[in-house]
């Protein structure tokens, strides 16, 4: 199967030694991109030995100001984070990097966000990814070390790259899922579906397309429904403004 490429992409890191130690398992784990939005902290001398034989890695990072440009060109935004959301909250319904590594061989390219040492990611931040995953551990202390937790979810991708079988069916690209969700939105709009349920609505749309495997035909029959409720609610419009 195809590797993706995977771009790892660091939001305001705070610790130099955290972010040496980020791009040694990035050049451990085979990843391609290092990207950096906006560092608290130099990217200097203590950072690069931290990184040790990856120190030349790390000097290619690519150092952005926001997030959006760090994802730009990128097939699939994974977030992680350590913190659930309450049964509502779909923002935060997580993945395991396990469950993210079985169907991450279907993407051209992955980025992986991981957050600030001090708070993590923002909800803005959360948004803007198709999938978040999660590191189980132990619920009285889930947070891990940045660099810690790059380390898990890498290791995880790796182990499954030469190994995971082929799927027999055709898989549904990034560019059909996002046109489903495209749909979807014209389609609550139509409805006159209000906040916060749009947004809640969209998003777990995505997120359940994005974590599952579905195949082209599987996608395309989601769109052809979608469609057709489009097509008659236009229709139910149309009759009230006729009226
Ligand atoms: N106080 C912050 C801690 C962030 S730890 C918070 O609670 O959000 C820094 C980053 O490491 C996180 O943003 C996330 O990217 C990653 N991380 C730490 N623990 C994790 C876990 N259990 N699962 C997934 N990512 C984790």
């Amino acid at each position: 199967m195809e590797q993706p490429r995977i771009r790892v992409v660091l939001v305001e890191p705070e610790g130099k030694i955290n972010l040496g130690f980020v791009a040694r398992s990035a050049v451990n784990f085979g990843v391609d991109e290092l990207w950096i939005v906006n560092p608290k902290i130099p990217v200097d001398e203590e950072a690069y030995r931290y990184a040790a034989k990856a120190r030349g890695f790390l000097r290619k990072a690519v150092i952005v100001g926001d997030l959006s440009e760090a994802l730009a060109g990128v097939d699939v935004a994974v977030c992680t984070s350590s913190k659930k959301g309450g049964r509502h909250d779909v923002l935060r319904h997580p993945i395991s990097p396990e469950k993210l590594a079985e169907t991450a061989g279907r993407w051209r390219s992955i980025a992986l966000v991981f957050g600030r040492e001090s708070t993590g990611l923002t909800r803005r931040e959360l948004s803007m990814c198709s999938i978040v995953v999660s590191i189980p551990a132990n619920p009285e202390y889930p947070v891990l070390n940045l660099s810690h937790a790059v380390a898990v979810v890498l290791y995880e991708l790796w182990k499954h790259r030469a190994g995971s079988p082929e799927t027999l069916y055709e898989k549904a690209d990034s560019r059909l899922l996002r046109l489903v969700e495209d749909k979807v939105r014209i389609l609550v709009e139509l409805l006159g579906v209000k906040e916060p349920r749009r947004s809640q609505v969209i998003l777990s749309l995505r997120h359940i397309l994005f974590q599952a495997a579905a195949s082209r035909k599987e996608a395309q029959s989601i769109l052809y429904l979608i469609n057709k409720c489009i097509a008659k609610s236009g229709e139910t419009h149309a009759d009230t403004a006729d009226n």
